[in-house]
């Protein structure tokens, strides 16, 4: 418990650090993209500069891109939470996460017979696992399987009694995405530092570091949690802990289908 503490007193810091860097960014690159978007507009396409302002315009829109993902960690993000349920989403998904993964990963996606409601960010909750799987895939060079699971559990697993519960009321429902391959796995070093942001062992342009950082900053600012077991060789389970949204009542939602654009 201690050290769980002490790490997200570090997260704390380093998102501090890295959402102050993000928006100072953010503004310089939006000047440089502005003022190549004119340039590359003035130029004509056979002169010798277009090429070279093109790339400018790209390397700027990348670095944009980075910097967003680093909002996301240091949690400057703006959220639009929503009540759906995760396991429904998780289906949803479930083609494009076969696209990702490749033919030589199997995709088993394991959903219990009740709706796991949750109250978060749609996209960004989408992009959490279209993250883990990516992870899982990039850890199954040569196949395995990923499994993600949603179920609704009494309390997280493995944590103190004194912070779980919070009130008299007995144990708070949690909704519970575990995301688990057969891939590599993690040593224990990598593990420590794997949410933090740039932290990639993955070859230079393959990894940006900022996979896992997204995910722990949307998971926080969802008032959730994250737990890792990994083995080297065996493989990693991530399990995402997010508050259940309110109630057992049957969902209004199930009457309109797909209806992330329906008016609330
Ligand atoms: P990136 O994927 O760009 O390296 P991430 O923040 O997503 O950045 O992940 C950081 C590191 O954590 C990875 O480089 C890898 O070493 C480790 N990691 C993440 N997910 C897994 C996994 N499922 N299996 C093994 N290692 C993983």
């Amino acid at each position: 418990l201690e050290e769980q503490y002490r790490h997200s007193q570090k997260m704390e810091a380093v998102g501090r650090l890295a959402g102050g860097v993000a928006h100072d960014f953010n503004n310089l690159l939006t000047v440089i993209n502005g003022y190549a978007e004119m340039l590359l507009a003035g130029t004509g396409p056979d002169e010798p500069n277009h090429a070279v302002v093109g790339e400018i315009h790209r390397a700027g829109e990348r670095a944009a891109a980075l910097t967003r993902q680093l909002l996301a960690f240091s949690r400057k993000q703006f959220l639009k939470p929503e009540v759906f349920d995760l396991g429904e989403r998780v289906a949803d998904l479930a083609s494009l996460l076969r696209r990702v993964i490749g033919e030589d990963v199997e995709l088993v996606v394991a959903r219990g017979p009740t709706p796991v409601f949750v109250r978060a960010d749609v996209g960004q909750t989408e992009q959490v696992i279209v993250n883990l799987a990516v992870n899982a895939r990039d850890a199954m060079p040569t196949g395995g399987v990923l499994v993600i699971r949603t179920e609704v559990v009494a309390r997280p697993r493995g944590r103190g009694d004194d912070r779980a519960g919070g009130g008299a009321d007995g144990p708070e429902p949690f909704a519970l995405l575990s995301v688990a391959d057969t891939g590599t796995g993690m040593t224990d070093d990598v593990r420590a530092h794997a949410f933090e942001p740039f932290f990639t062992t993955k070859p230079s342009g393959e990894g940006t570091g900022l996979g896992l950082s997204m995910v722990y900053g949307v998971v926080a600012q969802s008032g959730g949690h994250i737990e890792v077991d990994s083995a080297v060789d065996r493989g990693t389970t991530f399990r995402i802990y997010l508050p259940a949204a309110a109630g057992a009542n049957p969902p209004r939602r199930s009457s309109t289908p797909a209806g992330e654009d329906a008016p609330p």
